[in-house]
């Protein structure tokens, strides 16, 4: 079970961090992933972009060969126990580890206008997501990893307190180490919010993917061989290493290692190959997005799915908690 919120383009950050991986695990596993439309509701208040937001969303999930035929992918919204269930573990939950989240934190930084109870309860919502379909393998990037240990404190608090119902959901990456894409200007990691510059999207055009990639910070290169790589080379190689072909990364990184790197010619290289990647997902997703009747088509049916393994998790939990009084 996993899920992306929306709140503007999907970025590569969210293809490799997560939907990659959805995309793997649904020849594999029942899978849920849904469109985070209420987290989104925390930090976006004005809703006039909700609606095509869900829809680019959806579409560029699909696009990135995410398939409705075989796993539930819905609004969450759409699904009313998600909001039953929040309210539950919100007992369980308690303030002062709330405050100390780290996205929490950074949000309050962000927008100290609008520090809703909402904001301060988001690893609540999520764990709800989650322990819903009582979810065990969670695809997410490496900024979610803190969110995931509280989900796990709230289903082993739920457990211990009234009755084993969910089992521990852990992140999930086929084994391998989480990932965190970097932005472009070498602070942080790409984001939908923050920095669009520093953050490609998949739906960026060809001649904008060029100019951002051109714009990623560089220097003057090493002053010797085999230096030690500053944060912002690492990750320019690191996108290389995302798009780019083995004899390309190893090319470069001989480069490097010669003090003979020119990197006008690796940011142009990897700009042709970030375009070669990205160019494909945003035209089928483009096509996607015009046709109205085949969203609603998708979102009908994946709540429909959701729905059934919601309803009998809450059976589970109504009776666990004792609230069944005949
Ligand atoms: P955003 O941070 O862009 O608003 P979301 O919070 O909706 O994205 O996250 C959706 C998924 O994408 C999560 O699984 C998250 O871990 C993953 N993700 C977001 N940004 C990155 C990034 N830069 N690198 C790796 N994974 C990321």
């Amino acid at each position: 079970m996993s899920g992306i919120r929306s709140t503007g383009f999907l970025h590569l950050g969210n293809y490799f961090g997560a939907i990659r991986n959805y995309v793997r695990m649904q020849e594999e596993y029942t899978c849920y992933f849904m469109v985070a439309d209420l987290h989104s509701l925390t930090t976006h208040p004005d809703t006039k972009e909700l609606k095509p937001n869900v829809h680019r969303v959806l579409a560029e999930n699909i696009a990135c060969g995410l398939d409705p035929e075989k796993v539930a992918l819905y609004c969450q919204s759409h699904v009313y126990e998600t909001a039953e269930l929040y309210l539950l573990l919100n007992m369980l939950a308690y303030k002062g580890e709330l405050e100390k989240t780290t996205t929490f934190k950074d949000k309050v930084r962000q927008h100290p206008e609008n520090v809703n109870a909402g904001l301060l309860t988001y690893p609540v919502l999520q764990a709800a997501d989650i322990l819903l379909h009582r979810a065990s393998l969670v695809p997410v990037g490496k900024d979610q990893e803190q969110h995931l240990e509280m989900s796990r404190n709230f289903a082993n608090r739920f457990n211990h307190r009234y009755r084993e119902v969910f089992p521990e959901p852990f992140a999930f990456n086929f084994g391998e180490a989480l990932i965190k894409v970097p932005s472009l200007d070498g602070t942080g990691k790409m984001s939908k919010s923050e920095n669009q510059y520093a953050t490609i999207f998949l739906s960026d055009s060809d001649d904008l993917i060029r100019k951002k990639i051109m714009k990623a910070k560089t220097d003057a290169g090493p002053s010797a061989p085999n230096m030690p790589m500053p944060d912002y080379i690492e990750n320019i190689f690191l996108l290389m290493k995302l798009v780019s072909g083995a004899d390309t990364i190893q090319k470069f990184e001989e480069d490097y290692n010669k003090a003979a790197i020119r990197y006008g010619d690796m940011k142009k290289q990897l700009a042709e190959d970030m375009i070669r990647f990205v160019a494909p997902i945003r035209e089928k997703a483009e096509s996607i997005r015009q046709d109205q009747a085949y969203l609603k088509r998708i979102m009908e049916m994946g709540a429909e799915k959701a729905r059934i393994s919601a309803a009998a998790t809450m059976e589970k939990v109504r009776e666990a908690i004792g609230l069944k009084y005949y």
